[in-house]
């Protein structure tokens, strides 16, 4: 990994041209020119000459970024700016010392606390078909302000039973499948493990249980690459046995498992990024039609870590009707960190992307990363939306709506 010093000559590269204006979300619902690219490689600027220093202010600028890496993809210069926002923000670390704020949201066994109570509370909500009953009081809740959004918010994540047995697949050679389910779906929503497991079941793949850690996304994009090393270790012990893949559920934890070899210089960091397979790659060859007569209008929300592309999957499913959104490849605002640390903007990027959705008259948003679930369900949940659209995941709508295409 290279550190702050290293981009000096990357940072020197943007021609203030102003084009990642145009792309980026946080811009766009802010104007804030710190927002934008570049923006902060003025302020990183002003540290490479000494002018500035690192302190909180600057880490405030930098945390105004999704990680989208739609300036990324639009930069003329071709400049990766989250990878150097992430260096200044290591850099940012070494040297300061931690606010009890900035500790808390660091502490991974906080967040762990936190994702085992949430998911302890969800059960608790399933189990005593308080959710059932929430679920008749969506329009009051939604109307009843912030922790009445919040709790729809919740209620609209509680896992819900994959019924009904339907072969997806059959005949694959025997294979053995490590699963790392990402944490939101550990501890929170098992849904889409579940369904997972629905469509791989007669695939002759056996999927083995491993306790993982977090991926580490959110420690990453933050520069806490210390807090970051430390998960990808655990993670490598944890993977014990041989097996032919590491299957992921999730886009996000798909792309940064494929980064730890450049952060874990060792031979197994570098076998596990080889392993790491997303479920769409073991079903893309199949075609599936959904099980109702109704013809559903079906939307897609591509996630910024999305990796393998999922939307010819969907525009491929017999008896929908499939709705291309512009933007549906934009940002959702969610973000992990950055909708807690700057939750009106994060809420205002979800609820324009939720607005476009429900302007199409869409009945299911179809997407492939839990956090992009979160800021889906939060922007339809600030502009008060019932019940429609649904945001769902796409194995979850596979195992649920749809059966294999039998002509
Ligand atoms: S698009 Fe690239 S070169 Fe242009 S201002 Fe933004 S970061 Fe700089
Ligand atoms: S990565 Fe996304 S949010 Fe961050 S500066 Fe670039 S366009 Fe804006």
């Amino acid at each position: 990994m290279k550190d702050f010093k290293d981009y000096k000559e990357e940072i020197y590269k943007c021609s203030r041209c102003g084009l990642c204006q145009s792309v980026c979300p946080v811009f766009k619902t802010t104007l804030n020119e710190c927002a934008v690219s570049r923006g902060k490689f003025n302020i990183l600027n002003g540290i490479i000459k000494g002018e500035l220093t690192f302190n909180k202010n600057v880490k405030k600028y930098l945390d105004l970024c999704t990680g989208c890496n739609a300036c990324k993809n639009f930069c003329p210069s071709g400049i990766d700016a989250r990878e150097i926002f992430v260096a200044a923000k290591h850099e940012y670390y070494k040297n300061t010392k931690l606010t009890f704020f900035q500790k808390i949201l660091n502490s991974y066994f906080l967040f762990k606390i936190l994702l085992i109570c949430a998911g302890i509370f969800g059960h608790i909500l399933r189990f005593t078909g308080i959710s059932r009953l929430l679920k008749l009081f969506e329009k009051t809740l939604l109307k009843s302000g912030y922790l009445g959004k919040r709790l729809y918010l919740f209620n609209s994540l509680i896992f819900k039973q994959i019924t009904g047995k339907r072969t997806f697949c059959s005949g694959v050679k025997k294979q053995k499948a490590v699963y790392f389910d990402g944490c939101f779906n550990k501890y929170i929503n098992n849904d889409t493990k579940s369904a997972v497991t629905h469509i791989l079941e007669d695939s002759g793949i056996e999927i083995i249980k491993k306790d993982f850690e977090c991926c580490g996304i959110s420690y990453l994009n933050d520069g806490n690459i210390e807090k970051f090393k430390e998960l990808i270790t655990k993670n490598l012990n944890t993977l014990d046995c041989d097996c032919d893949y590491i299957l992921t559920d999730c886009a996000s934890c798909n792309s940064v498992l494929k980064e730890y070899k450049n952060y874990n210089e060792t031979a197994k960091a570098l076998e596990f990024g080889n392993k790491v397979t997303g479920v769409l790659d073991l079903i893309k060859n199949i075609k599936f039609e959904v099980i109702s007569d109704k013809k559903y209008n079906i939307a897609v929300h591509k996630p910024c870590h999305d990796s393998y592309d999922f939307i010819d999957v969907v525009k491929n499913i017999k008896g929908i009707n499939f709705i291309e959104i512009e933007d549906f490849d934009k940002c959702c605002g969610f973000s992990g960190k950055f909708a807690l640390q700057n939750q009106k903007i994060s809420r205002k990027i979800s609820s324009q992307k939720a607005q476009h959705y429900i302007d199409a008259n869409v009945d299911f948003i179809i997407t492939t990363c839990p956090a992009c679930l979160l800021g889906l369900n939060q922007g339809l949940a600030e502009i008060n939306a019932n019940n429609k659209p649904i945001a769902v995941n796409l194995f979850v709508f596979l195992a649920k709506y749809c059966k294999k295409q039998t002509t």
